[in-house]
């Protein structure tokens, strides 16, 4: 096979992965990033001296991380370091009232075991079985390409096929009756982008990669990964260029044969790898040549968007943690304006991350960086005014439970919603999550990682498989990598 000219579109975890894995098979790969910084949806904003990750924090599966970097012959600690969380979060629940989940899985035991005798023994139940899925989710089911319900058949996931037909919320109210409990094992699949009464029982794996595998920071912050793949990707050879939003992908007889940047230049290709979100890619091609039409993603069920601040506080909070899910307000109420109504919740969930508690470097001496996250239904109308509603909504919540004021610290905020999601990622509806990972958006029902009609023109990214995550964002670049490489290796 001769080396091949691969353009990658897209400056995101996936992307990159993609590339690295193409460039290390020997091919010629540039990669165009819209935007410019590189990180998609994982970017960093630094100011006053502050450091933020705009978008994913909890740094969880750090085994997949780790296999990432050994494809490469590395490993995760030639780039940065790993610190892990203890507790790795809090839930609060109202004022006095909350739940850490502790590194110490003793610890955890010993907590259920106080709120709801008996419930210990239920837990070590289920994380022995949320282990064996996550093996089986890993070996079995994560890296496949999504081509065929036979790739799913094996004896380890036909046992379970059960555990495809209860939710694990049902499984979960089965066995433990106390709210909090109940709140904090339904957690963790939220992260797929979806409601605990619509996800598989099998999905507890998610709890697994939570209590078992541990929640971890990267010193410096997530972004650290990003700059991780760049480096790897710069020493194969990748060449990446930011600023180059691409603005059509040329087909000539049925073959993609290049890009067009939005300066006009071409840039010829032999295939395009896109990371850009699936529906902004498609709306690249000529319409004839697109996988799916406006009616297929309008049925689709998108995993949630999110309204974000990034706050400088003055001073150090006393009591804060680097995670905390403030649980003091209905989930079902929030997950109706999500997943049922499309409509701004009254008082919703949200999730507020202090990571200069454990990271000196990510605030000045003496202050703290705050991170503000409420999930929201993707396609909201967002305006200025509402954000400052919920703002303050938030701020009011954090005091009552902290028991001092802190609005009066704030040396600046900046506020991160639907449209921004929209004009800086061209993210489907502002989705900020990608596609919900409901059994029927999995695995092979996910939108397909090969143009049907254009044999050299791969999707990757958290809109098609394995689904949204940082970790499966690698996995998802590999597998499209490997899926064009076996197709190369066959010309
Ligand atoms: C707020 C938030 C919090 C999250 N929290 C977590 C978490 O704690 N843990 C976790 O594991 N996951 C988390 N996630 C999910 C995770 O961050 C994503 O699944 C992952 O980053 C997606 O990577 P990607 O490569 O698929 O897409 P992206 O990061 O969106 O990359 C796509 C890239 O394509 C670029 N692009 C778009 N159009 C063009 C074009 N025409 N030309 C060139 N480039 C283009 C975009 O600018 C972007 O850089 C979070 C996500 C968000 C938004």
């Amino acid at each position: 096979m001769k080396n091949k000219k691969i353009i990658v579109i897209g400056g995101g975890f996936s992307s990159l992965a993609a590339a690295c894995y193409l460039a290390h098979a020997g091919h010629e790969v540039v990669l165009l990033e819209k935007n410019e910084h590189m990180g998609g949806r994982a970017r960093q904003w630094k100011h006053e001296g502050f450091v933020f990750d705009m978008g994913p924090t909890f740094y969880w599966m750090p085994d997949l991380m780790e296999a990432f970097f050994q494809d490469f012959g590395k490993s995760a600690s030639d780039y940065y370091e790993l610190l892990q969380l203890d507790p790795g979060y809090e839930i609060v629940f109202g004022k006095g009232d909350r739940l850490a989940v502790s590194a110490d899985l003793s610890h955890v035991y010993e907590q259920y075991e106080r709120i709801e005798p008996g419930s210990a023994a239920f837990l070590k139940r289920f994380l022995k079985k949320a282990g064996f899925n996550y093996r089986v989710a890993i070996d079995k089911v994560i890296y496949k390409p999504g081509r065929s319900v036979l790739e799913l058949i094996h004896p380890e996931t036909a046992t379970r096929v059960f555990q495809f037909v209860e939710s694990i919320q049902s499984y979960v109210r089965r066995n433990i009756k106390d709210a909090r409990l109940r709140q904090a094992l339904e957690f963790p699949v939220l992260f797929l982008g979806a409601k605990p009464s619509q996800t598989p029982a099998f999905y507890c794996f998610m709890n697994y990669a939570d209590m078992v595998l541990g929640t971890w920071h990267i010193k410096g912050g997530m972004y650290q990964l990003i700059q991780a793949q760049m480096d790897l990707a710069v020493s194969l050879g990748v060449q990446l260029h930011t600023g180059q939003p691409v603005q059509k992908i040329v087909v000539e007889h049925n073959r993609v044969r290049g890009v067009e940047t939005r300066d006009g230049r071409f840039w010829q290709a032999d295939a395009v790898v896109s990371g850009a979100d699936y529906h902004h890619t498609e709306q690249l091609l000529p319409e004839r040549t697109r996988n799916y039409s406006e009616s297929y993603w309008n049925s689709r069920v998108l995993a949630p968007s999110a309204l974000l601040f990034y706050v400088g506080f003055d001073v150090k909070l006393p009591e804060v943690k680097h995670h905390t899910l403030f649980f003091d307000a209905s989930f079902e109420a929030h997950a109706k304006c999500i997943y049922d109504r499309a409509e701004w919740p009254e008082r919703p969930l949200f999730y507020a991350s202090f990571p200069s508690v454990t990271d000196e470097g990510m605030a000045p001496a003496g202050k703290e960086a705050g991170i503000f996250l409420i999930p929201l239904a993707p396609g909201l109308n967002d305006s200025d005014e509402i954000r400052e509603r919920y703002f303050k909504q938030i701020l009011s919540r954090m005091e009552a439970v902290l028991g001092y004021e802190i609005r009066s610290h704030i040396l600046f905020k900046r506020s991160y919603c639907v449209r921004d999601f929209m004009s800086d990622y061209h993210a489907y509806k502002g989705n900020a999550y990608g596609l919900s990972n409901i059994l029927r958006q999995t695995a092979v029902f996910k939108p397909g990682i090969q143009n049907k009609r254009l044999s050299n023109l791969f999707y990757t990214g958290q809109l098609t498989v394995p689904g949204p995550g940082v970790p499966t964002a690698l996995i998802s670049g590999k597998i499209a990598a490997t899926e064009l490489l076996k197709q190369l290796n066959k010309s």
